[in-house]
């Protein structure tokens, strides 16, 4: 019923949910299906997987993301939940096998299904005008770590976010390794994970406890991808209006929903970059764009675990760790209510977390959230705050 209710993807920020198969390891807690797809209704969530639903059932919702990828929409995909709920399932694929070697393709989650689907994109566009880089990044305990950088003995190079002059967000000092094929993003990540699994100083960071974004830049050199960014942008322009620094604020929003249709129209030549710093005073005219390559974002977010405190009883140094956890997924819920509520200041610098998906979330981004649930009645406060959070996102 639920699935058949399915909205098309319209709106910039959808929320679904995945309720995981009771396993073996939840003998004994309350296994009949405490929360089951049906029991969600299409007011919580946009749409619902239910324990049935295979890999390939969750990609195909998000697959449409793809292709607004290559559109020049910078997209971001995200797994919440409780440690044990499913993220990493989701997000990678099963940790049995090697989820991204060539074996492992039923099993494979929305990384390496999403790295496919771009390559197949691309494939269709004239050759060589796109290019995709891959970079992967850890954040824990508010700080964040480049894990393909070759000078962190191991553990990942720890590295800052800014906000660079044109207004992006970007992490310092990164390191992006060239792409040419899902094989090649697949190495990267795969070595990455291998690493986590072996580095002590990557195990002690518990991967439960530290968020894992893997990123797709892919620049575009081609002509309907540019049209379509000046487009975009000479609608944005439009929007700034010397009182309205924020172009999120109510009344831009309003105007930027009724200008969709306009935004087909031929659009008069822009004269500022595709990803402005939409979010600041709108400064005086930039350089044409119209032969610079555009450039944009696929963050791809498996989520620390947002387990309670409380439940785990966790103390001491553990402690601290699960409060910066719970800090800067509440810093993200903030992010997101303030987005679904169109508040004037979105506080996205409140913590590392948030600030690293600024361009990714928000604006004409577009962004999923996986709500990863376990179908057990012991978790059902776990479960309750993860609807929650989602129902704040929306
Ligand atoms: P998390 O990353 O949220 O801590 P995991 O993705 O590691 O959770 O999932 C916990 C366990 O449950 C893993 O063994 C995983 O293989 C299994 N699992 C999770 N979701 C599913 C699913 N939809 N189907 C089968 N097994 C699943
Ligand atoms: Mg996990």
């Amino acid at each position: 019923l639920l699935h058949n209710a399915l909205v098309e993807l319209r709106g910039n920020i959808r929320v679904h949910c995945r309720v995981r198969p009771v396993l073996p390891f939840d003998a004994g807690f309350g296994q009949s299906g405490s929360v089951s797809g049906s029991t969600l209704s299409e007011e919580v969530v946009h749409a619902v997987n239910d324990v049935k639903d295979t890999q390939e059932d969750v990609f195909e919702e998000v697959k449409p993301l793809l292709t607004s990828l290559l559109d020049g929409y910078n997209v971001c995909i995200m797994a919440y939940g409780q440690t044990g709920s499913g993220k990493t399932h989701t997000m990678i694929g099963s940790q049995n096998e090697d989820p991204m070697g060539p074996g492992g393709a039923p099993l494979q989650g929305v990384i390496p299904k999403a790295a496919t689907e771009l390559f197949r994109l691309i494939s269709e566009k004239p050759a060589d005008s796109h290019t995709v880089e891959v970079s992967v990044v850890e954040v824990y305990n508010n700080e964040v770590f480049d894990l393909l950088s070759k000078d962190g003995e191991g553990s990942g190079a720890k590295r800052d976010v800014i906000t660079t002059s044109t207004g992006t967000s970007e992490v310092t000092s990164l390191t992006y390794e060239p792409v040419r094929s899902s094989a090649e993003v697949m190495q990267v990540i795969s070595a990455v994970l291998r690493l986590r699994a072996r580095s002590p100083t990557l195990v002690h960071r518990d991967s439960s406890r530290s968020h894992l974004i893997v990123t797709l830049t892919v620049t575009s050199r081609s002509p309907n991808v540019l049209a379509l960014a000046r487009r975009l942008q000479s609608a944005r322009q439009e929007l700034h209006r010397p009182a309205q620094k924020e172009w999120w604020s109510p009344r831009c929003r309003r105007a930027a929903s009724g200008r969709r249709g306009a935004e087909e129209q031929p659009a008069s030549p822009a004269s500022s970059p595709l990803h402005s710093p939409c979010h600041s005073p709108c400064p005086s005219p930039r350089p044409s764009i119209s032969q610079a390559p555009v450039r944009t974002k696929l963050q791809l977010v498996d989520l620390a675990g947002s387990e309670c405190v409380g439940m785990s009883g966790v103390t001491g140094a553990a402690l601290w760790e699960t409060s910066c956890i719970n800090r800067s997924l509440s810093a993200l819920s903030d992010v997101l209510g303030a987005l679904a509520e169109q508040r004037p200041h979105v506080p996205y610098r409140n913590s590392k977390l948030t600030h690293l998906l600024q361009d990714s979330i928000g604006g004409d981004a577009k962004l999923l959230v996986m709500l990863c649930i376990s179908p057990t009645q012991r978790f059902v406060a776990e479960s309750l705050q993860s609807l929650g959070f989602g129902t704040r996102a929306r």
